[in-house]
């Protein structure tokens, strides 16, 4: 799952890209100082940059992630701006989108040049499981048992997709809500088993057997993973 760090210092845009890259399957990060962004390029796969930040000239910040290698940065100018946009592709971004701007034309544009980069983000990454009856696409978040397609919520699609991470590896219900929701929340455990009640009447007949409760401990994938196709 390629990282899109985010790097606006409007909270709202911030906001807005952080929910449509989640759902379009990136991982992301972000921050509304240029100086913390200097900190975060390491972890980054592309940097979507607001060129008017409040304490770095983001040109400069451009000018310091070229200078690192070849992390692709799509800039985010203000419309009226074309010297801003033309320094910014002179100064070697990738593309560019200006305000006011479509979140759902941002994810487009990440993922065409991930791909131009020869990342993997448009690509579909689907891990099959049971001899592939169960089948998750990482990218798309979406699931399939026996060919038909789960209609899961974002937390239940989490769910899944966490306990599948490691076939066969018991989850604790902390882990799993770290994993789905992000952060610590031990009053948020008890209604994992509700979420998983849920997932598993959407499985179907099968639901227990396909997510086995293991007692005292947690849940696993009661399928194992098959091999990678090549
Ligand atoms: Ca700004």
């Amino acid at each position: 799952m390629p990282t899109v760090l985010v790097v606006e210092d409007e909270r709202d845009i911030r906001e807005v890209l952080r929910r449509y890259l989640e759902r379009a399957g990136f991982s992301v990060l972000t921050t509304g100082s240029g100086a913390e962004a200097l900190t975060l390029f390491a972890s980054a796969d592309l940097v979507l940059l607001d060129l008017g930040l409040p304490d770095i000239e983001g040109t400069d910040l451009l000018r310091e992630i070229k200078a690192l290698g070849s992390l692709p940065v799509i800039v985010l100018t203000a419309r009226s701006s074309t010297e801003e946009r033309i320094r910014g592709l002179e100064l070697g971004a990738d593309d560019y989108v200006t305000k006011p701007f479509s979140p759902h034309e941002v994810v487009l544009r990440v993922q065409a040049v991930l791909n131009r980069h020869g990342g993997s983000a448009a690509e579909s990454e689907i891990a099959t499981y049971g001899g592939g009856r169960l089948r998750i696409d990482d990218n798309s978040h979406r699931a399939w048992l026996d060919d038909a397609e789960l209609d899961l919520t974002p937390t239940e699609w989490g769910l899944l997709s966490a306990i599948a991470a490691a076939a066969g590896r018991v989850y604790s219900r902390y882990e799993l809500v770290n994993r789905v929701r992000g952060y610590e929340y031990e009053g948020y455990e008890r209604t994992i088993d509700s979420h998983i009640k849920n997932l598993r009447r959407k499985l179907g007949a099968e639901g227990s057997q396909v997510i086995e409760t293991v007692l005292g401990v947690g849940y696993r994938l009661g399928l194992s993973r098959d091999e990678e196709q090549r």
